[in-house]
């Protein structure tokens, strides 16, 4: 099977497993962990803040990092296909009270003037108050599309001036850092608070680091706790961690030329079914519209000849390229997906 519905299928391999088996551990409640020590400082200093925390999913990074901005009954804004507002399970609003608002993107591109034209300062008593903007990068549900830095520095400033914060949802910001050039540490110091998923295309089993102040990080970790969170010698998953920091950051740029790879090829062999320009980074979104079968049929057909992609929508496919991937099993699957389509 070549597995493209998703990078969070990527396995550790032999010396990932050996970094594991080395660490050093503690019992990282009394913070006595070394490895997620180090592991936490790490992404602090990668993404340019004074202070990171280990947690064993994005889903709960980006919670800590809302909850820690928004105050119960104010709210965060944020694009309408925002993972944190779609596919948290309803987190913000259950546990922080967090109420929200949404601008929509037709293409998954960060246009800050759409975020900004929502935010709303409180006006009496009944009125709610924008405590935060969410903006995710890369953009998920968008397609992989990356937030222009121009953008973000608006962001940054316009919210700074208004007394709003910036979450940045980076899951897979990395991918944007292949994709331009661009340093994690400039894109990380237009958000207040920032996640970085290590079990995307970093292709670590478990983990997600959030960064942000010192004193915010601090109160995470309070909630961290609340939340059921906190784990005990945990270092040996941070190991995981620090392995893929050195050694799988470099994979993201061929990841992100596979799936243009797959774009082009299916662009050149049905017109409509993608825009390659769209394709920025490791996803590609396929609109199945024009074919005689809806997606959930592209799919099974698809995995009939070995292929998996993800369904989401009824006309619409997503393609997420990674490091269990070679370029060998891509030109099959270019060759498999282009003769379906
Ligand atoms: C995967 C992902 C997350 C976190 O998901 P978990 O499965 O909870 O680790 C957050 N944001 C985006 C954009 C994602 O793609």
């Amino acid at each position: 099977m070549i597995d493209l519905r998703s990078d969070t299928v990527t396995r550790p391999d032999a010396a990932m497993r050996q970094a594991m088996m080395d660490a050093d551990v503690g019992d990282d409640v009394y913070g006595e962990d070394p490895t997620i020590n180090a592991l936490e400082a790490r992404v602090a200093s990668l993404l340019g803040h004074e202070a990171g925390i280990f947690c064993p999913s994005g889903s709960m990074t980006n919670m800590l990092g809302v909850a820690a901005l928004v105050a119960p009954g104010w709210e965060l804004i944020a694009e309408s296909q925002a993972h944190v507002l779609r596919a948290e399970a309803g987190g913000h609003a259950a546990l922080a009270g967090v109420t929200s608002r949404t601008w929509v993107s037709p293409d998954g591109t960060f246009t800050v003037a759409d975020a900004l034209a929502l935010m709303s300062r409180p006006r009496g008593y009944h009125q709610v108050g924008t405590a935060a903007i969410a903006v995710e990068n890369t953009h998920n549900f968008g397609g992989g599309r990356i937030a222009d830095i121009d953008e973000l520095r608006t962001l940054r400033r316009e919210t700074a001036a208004a007394g709003v914060a910036v979450h940045m949802d980076g899951a897979r910001l990395l991918n944007a850092c292949a994709a331009t050039g661009i340093s994690a540490e400039e894109y990380g110091r237009q958000a207040d608070t920032v996640s970085l998923c290590l079990s995307k295309g970093l292709g670590a089993p478990v983990g997600s680091v959030l960064v942000g102040r010192a004193d915010v990080i601090e109160k995470t970790r309070l909630l961290r706790k609340r939340y059921g969170g906190a784990m005990r010698q945990a270092g040996i998953l941070a190991a995981a961690g620090l392995y893929a920091l050195d050694n799988h950051v470099a994979g993201l740029a061929d990841d992100n030329a596979h799936a243009r790879q797959l774009a082009d090829a299916l662009a050149a062999a049905r017109e409509g079914i993608v825009d390659p320009a769209a394709v920025e980074t490791n996803i590609v979104f396929l609109d199945v519209s024009d074919l005689p079968v809806d997606a959930e049929q592209f799919a099974a057909q698809a995995a009939e000849r070995s292929v998996r992609v993800s369904v989401m929508g009824e006309n619409s496919v997503r393609l997420v390229t990674h490091r269990d991937v070679s370029p060998e099993q891509i030109d099959t699957a270019a060759e498999v997906l282009t003769s379906l389509v």
